[in-house]
Order: structure tokens, then sequence, then C-alpha cells
């Protein structure tokens, strides 16, 4: 019997043809990417003639490599990964929201008519992850924590999916009062402002989300004391390393419901996917 489990599929080479349609991962290291692993054993499920390889771009060769990928007539396009993302952006003809909203792009495509496509998907993956855990944001008051690229895509996102209220946080204010006045333009559904820890009603709160860089180490502080939530306020993180920080466990063992932040990413492989046309 063929055995067709997504581990078997990620360890068989792929069959390349003549017509066999290529996609990158471009990042500089690579050895850490995630995308090829995802995406082969995916095309091999849907027999799909296509395969995605990691590309290991210096900085200094972005843009020769990507102008050279651009003219090959079989290249659809690019996953784009640390420390490309900025610069990348620069070279893109059109962007998306989401890449217009951070200046930033991961994921790009290489159209027939020549042009560059970019987007971020950051902040819609973080939505799509939420609705399909099976949480909502209509109706909800949403506290964001942090105000850095991460923070700004998901901000932007939740408002545009019309949360009725979201209030932005930050250590440095000036960047909570950028990223509320950036998220305001992108929304007419939700209301958005600016708190700090200290003056924030923290339990009038549905929705609690961590974009922050706090929580990557095992002995940092929890972003807001979970005692302080409502009982019912969905605690969400976007770190994926660790799996759950200590945060979420705290909030997992008060009895809270908690969103992990690895649900951000593994809902916007599909975006991506669809977006540079490997899943059509
Ligand atoms: P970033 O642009 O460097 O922003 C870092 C944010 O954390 C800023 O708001 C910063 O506040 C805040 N911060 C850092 N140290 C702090 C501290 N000690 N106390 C309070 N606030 C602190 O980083 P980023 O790209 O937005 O990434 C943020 C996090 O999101 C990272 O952990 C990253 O791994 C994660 N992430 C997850 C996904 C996913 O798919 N799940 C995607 C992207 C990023 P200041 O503005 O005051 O410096």
């Amino acid at each position: 019997m063929t055995d067709v489990s997504a581990e078997s599929l990620s360890l068989h080479p792929p069959v390349i043809s003549g017509i066999t349609k290529l996609y990158g991962c471009i990042a500089h290291p690579s050895a850490h990417v995630r995308a090829p692993s995802i995406f082969n054993p995916i095309f091999r499920k849907n027999g799909t003639d296509a395969v995605m390889v990691p590309i290991n771009c210096p900085p200094e060769h972005l843009e020769t490599v990507v102008r050279g990928l651009n003219g090959l007539k079989n290249f659809g396009g690019l996953a784009v990964t640390i420390p490309h993302k900025l610069a990348l952006a620069e070279l893109c003809d059109e962007l998306g929201d989401g890449a217009r909203a951070t200046g930033a792009v991961n994921a790009v495509r290489f159209d027939d008519d020549g042009k560059i496509y970019g987007n971020n998907f950051d902040g819609e993956g973080f939505v799509a992850g939420l609705i399909g855990e099976g949480y909502q944001l209509q109706g909800k008051r949403v506290l964001l924590l942090g105000a850095g690229g991460a923070a700004r895509a998901v901000a932007v996102a939740v408002a545009y999916h019309g949360c009725a209220h979201i209030d932005i946080a930050n250590r440095t204010l000036q960047k909570a009062a950028a990223t509320a006045e950036l998220t305001g333009k992108f929304t007419s559904k939700s209301s958005v402002g600016t708190t700090t820890l200290e003056t924030a009603d923290l339990g009038a709160y549905d929705i609690v989300i961590n974009a922050t860089s706090v929580g990557l180490h095992d002995d940092d502080p929890h972003p807001v004391p979970i005692d302080s939530l409502a009982f019912d306020c969905l605690v969400c993180d976007i770190i994926m390393v660790p799996d759950r920080t200590n945060w979420l466990i705290a909030a997992e063992d008060s009895g809270r419901p908690v969103h992990k932040g690895r649900h951000m990413l593994d809902y916007q492989l599909e975006l991506i996917g669809r977006f540079i046309g490997a899943f059509d």
C-alpha cells in the first residue's frame, strides 16, 4: 500500500518535469525556514507539479536575485522571511493592505505582466487563526500589547475585521500613538485608542493580545497580570517559541481561554500559498 502520510511525503524528493512551477522561500541564513517542508508535501498531496526551494540570499544580493527570479517564466513567487521583509517591500510594484500597514512583505508574487506584487499576511493570519479556532471579533473590546512590526499588522487586521474597540498599549508611548493612528486609517467599523498598563481598566477587555517580545525567555515577566483580566477574557500570545509562554500557561491555569502564537503562522501559510498562486 502507498504511504501518503505528510511525513513520508516530505521525505520523498519531488518529481521534476519540464513544466514544474518553482517557488522559493527567501531568507538569510535559510537553515531554519519552515515553508518548503510545509508547501512541498501539499504540492505532492494535491498532485501539483510544483516545488518550493529555500533561497539563501545575502542582503547585498537581494535586488539582483529578485529581479533574476522575476525574469524566469516558471517562477511563481516567494515566501519572505528575515532579514528581507522590509527591503523586498521596496522592490515591489504593488503592495496589499497588510504590506502598506507594516512596510514589510512576507509574500511576493511574480505575475505574467512582469510586476512584483507583495503583501504581508501576519495580521490576516492572526485573524484567520482566531476565527479558525472558533472565536470571533465582532462586538469585542480588544487590548493589544505592543507596537512593533507584528503588532501593527495585528492591530490593523483586528480593526479591519470589525472588533468594537481596540486599545493599543506599548512601552514606548509614541509608537502606541502611531500604531493607533495607522490602525484608524484601515477601519470605519472599530474605534481605536491608546492606553497604558498603569491606567487601563484591564478587566474591561474581551480579548487581550500580547504582540510584544516579552515572553520569549523563560524568566520574562508577564506582559499584564492574568488576575486583573476578566474571568472569560481570551488571552492571546503571538510568540511561537515557546509553544505556550509562561503567561499563557498562567492564563490556562486560571481557567481563561487561551490562543497560541503558532496559529498566526499556521493559518497564514494558506493565505500566502493562495497569494503566490501555489494553491490555485
Ligand atoms: P519588534 O518590531 O521588535 O517589536 C517588539 C515589541 O515588543 C515592541 O512593541 C517593544 O516595545 C516590545 N517590547 C520589547 N521588549 C519589551 C519589554 N522588555 N517590555 C515591554 N515591551 C517590550 O518585533 P516584532 O517583529 O513586532 O515581533 C514581536 C513578537 O512577535 C516576537 O516575539 C516575534 O517572535 C512574534 N511574531 C510572531 C509571529 C507569528 O506568526 N506568530 C509573526 C511575527 C512576529 P518598544 O516599542 O517600547 O520597544
